[in-house]
Formats: structure tokens, sequence, C-alpha cells
């Protein structure tokens, strides 16, 4: 995708942007290819390399090789550690936090089991990690703000903060803002699923993809539709909650009141129930170990029928959107996601079968533990480093100070993204 500037006087930042984006996405690249890219002038172009030199957004470097006569050229890359995130992933039983940088390296890494239906010890929990996370001397300055991603849906519903695989009892998230206020940081959160979606699109496995469906296997099981590189939100921000889809008639009564949803055969929570471990701390290491073993009737059995429910899903899902590619990330260990792929090949007949080649159609993310931390860490610096243009046009309450970040004035506001 070509990234185009345009030439309205207001548009500077929005020109900023979609320069430090080509340059992001290129990883190392000239001037003149950046004239190329992005229909600016070269004198436009000069300017804004030199104001995001100047800010230390980029740093410049003479490449080596290809030298004619005169100086070789100079390639501008972006400056990994002009900036730093906190990312926050809490899921039920457990919090996970990481320093992240602009080029989605984790600096850091925190985690902790802990009681999730206690608010308040969760955020006593969170913020002595991120004062650990901010002691580290990279931290120290620049530090951009605090990502949060947690399991959705949100938006108060007949099916938000019930049960196992959520947050259960957090319909209220005021605690988001006296974790601003105790931190003196921008706070910006997200249903887990979209905050992950935007980590691969920046940093991971979606980075030249505009469209592609995630699917987050974690606790439970959460879904977002990129398109054009923004997660599509709905009516009231609840899209694809595909965990709570029908998937079985008359199935595994579910705890949002229905029965057989999707949920219920493809999460850490079911396989765990399959398992017999009912404490969240413990739960990982089990599953783990008896992957590990793969000796397990129970475990083999659940595996099965996952699998059958994850081919179903996909053949939804792709003749639902038609995405590019089906990315499933989350926290559930690699090793299970990759064997639940292979038992769901060969996949159904769908609108991207003979389309898309079979290796396409399901592509894991690289950092599949890594996931939720990435995305969470991806919310406070997303608006910078993503050009997407309904951002300029939209007063959001969850707006990122990207005109302070580029070198403007900007004021500091919280909320959700
Ligand atoms: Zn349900």
């Amino acid at each position: 995708m070509v990234s185009r500037g345009t030439t309205q006087q207001s548009s500077a930042p929005y020109n900023r942007r979609i320069v430090l984006d080509v340059i992001r996405r290129q990883g190392r690249i000239s001037r003149r290819e950046i004239v190329d890219l992005v229909s600016l002038s070269p004198q436009t172009v000069a300017n804004i390399t030199n104001d995001l030199q100047t800010i230390g957004l980029i740093v410049a470097r003479r490449l080596k090789g290809a030298r004619s006569r005169g100086q070789p050229p100079i390639a501008f890359e972006l400056n990994a550690n002009a900036g730093n995130s906190i990312g926050i992933s809490l899921e039920p039983g457990h919090v996970c936090a990481g320093l992240v940088n602009l080029i989605g390296e984790i600096l850091e890494r925190r985690e902790v089991d802990i009681d999730t239906h206690d608010q308040r010890r969760v955020l006593a929990t969170v913020m002595g990690l991120i004062r650990e996370l901010r002691r580290r001397p990279a931290a120290a300055e620049r530090l951009w703000g605090i990502g949060v991603a947690l399991p959705g849906p949100l938006v108060k519903t007949d099916i938000s903060f019930i049960g196992p695989t959520t947050l259960e009892g957090w319909s209220d998230l005021s605690v988001f803002d006296e974790l601003r206020d105790a931190s003196h940081l921008q706070v910006f959160y997200s249903v887990d699923s979209v905050a992950a979606a935007l980590g691969e699109t920046l940093f991971g496995v979606a980075r030249a993809l505009d469209n592609f469906f995630y699917m987050h296997f974690g606790v439970g099981l959460g879904g977002t539709l990129v398109v054009n590189r923004s997660a599509h939100r709905g009516a009231n921000s609840n899209a694809t909650e595909i965990g709570h889809i029908p998937a079985v008639p008359g199935g595994k009564p579910c705890y949002c009141g229905n029965a057989g949803c999707l949920e219920r055969y493809l999460s850490l929570q079911s396989l765990a129930e399959a398992l017999g471990v009912s404490e969240a701390a413990d739960r990982d290491a089990l599953i783990i170990a008896a992957l590990e073993r793969n000796t397990d009737a129970a475990l083999q059995a659940w595996c099965r029928e996952a699998a059958e429910r994850l081919r179903d899903a996909v053949c939804v899902i792709e003749n639902m959107l038609d995405p590019l590619t089906i990315v499933i990330g989350g926290s559930a260990p690699k090793l299970l996601v990759e064997r639940l792929v292979a038992l769901a090949e060969p996949l159904h007949h769908s609108v991207r079968g003979g389309v898309a080649s079979p290796a396409t159609r399901i592509v894991l993310s690289e950092r599949q533990e890594d996931s939720s931390i990435l995305g969470a860490a991806v919310l406070p610096i997303y608006d910078l480093l993503s050009p997407r243009f309904e951002v300029l046009q939209q007063d959001r309450r969850a707006e990122a100070d990207v005109a302070g970040l580029l070198g403007q004035r900007g004021t500091r506001r919280a909320g959700r993204l």
C-alpha cells in the first residue's frame, strides 16, 4: 500500500505521519524513495525528515556500498528507542506487563498470578509492575503512555464481564482513571483482541496486510476484523465477539446464558475444564505439561473437537468477511495452536479456498505468547505510527497526544481506544 500525502495547509501533521509510516514500514529508505512513495514535493519531504530528525523520531545513516561519486546516499530509519510504551495484559487470574519500544521489542517483562476479581488489588499490582518497569533507564524518559488490554466486550451488554473468561464483576472501568492519576501517564485501554490485532498490524505478521481477521485465543476466544489497518468496531464497539457465536446446537451451556458457544470448545478455559484444572494459577503450566506428554486421552479428545470447531469457524469467517488471512494470536501456547491448526486441515471449502494458498488462510502470530502485551503497548503509539486519516477527523475521548509527540503542542487525555 502506498500512502498519499496531501498539499492542504492544515495537513502538516498528517504528512509527517505519512512520511514516518513509510520510513517505519520500509525499514530503511532514502529521501528520494520517500518522495516517490508519498507524492509530496522533494522540498516538503526534506522539511519533514529534517523535523523528524530534530525531534529524534528518525535517524539518518549513510548507506555503504552502491557508491558512485561523492558521498554515499543517506537513508532514514525509525529510531527504535525514540519512545517506549508500557503494555499491560489483563486476563482472568493473570497480569502481564512489558516495556516495549517503537519496533516492538520487549525491553522488560513482568508477570504475576493474581485474583482478578478484586479490582483494588489488581490496580495496586499493576502500579507496582509499572514502577518496576519505569526503573529501567530507557523508560525514565520518552515513555508515551500505558496501554491496557482486557477481555471484552467492554461496553455494557448482557454478556459483558460475566463468566470465567472475563474479568468478572468489572463493569466499572473508572479504575483506569485512577491508574492515569496515580501514574501521571496517559492510559488507553481496549478489548484484548482489538489491541493484539493492531499489534500484529504494527509489529507482527500482519505488517503487510490491509485487511485480515484476527482470532485471539486466550483464556476465552475473541476476534477482530481489521480493514485498512483499522479495527472494525461495530455499533457499540463490540463487533466480532466470536467466542459467543452459537457453534453447536444444544451444546455445552455457556456463562452468557446461551448454549453451544464457540468459546466453550475453543479456549484455554474450555481445555482447563476438560483436563479438570480448576485453579487459574495452575492452568498454563498443567496445559503445557499435558501437551508435551501428549498421552492424555482427555487432551486428545478435546483437541479433536476443538479442531472441528476451528475448521467451522474459519469457514464462517471466510465466507462472511473474505479476509486476506486469519491470524491467530493470544496467550494460548503456540504448541497448542499449531496442533489445532494441523488437526483442522483440510479446511472447508469457502470463498478463500482456491483463491488463497492453503498456507495463508491461517497464519500464526510469530510472538504468540507476547501478542497481548505487544497489543496493549501499541495503544499509546498506534496513532503516531499509523496514519489513519479518520483519526484526524474525529474527536475521540482517547485521542493520543500525537501533535505533542510530533513536536507540536498537545493536550493530555486518557480513555478508551
Ligand atoms: Zn456464550
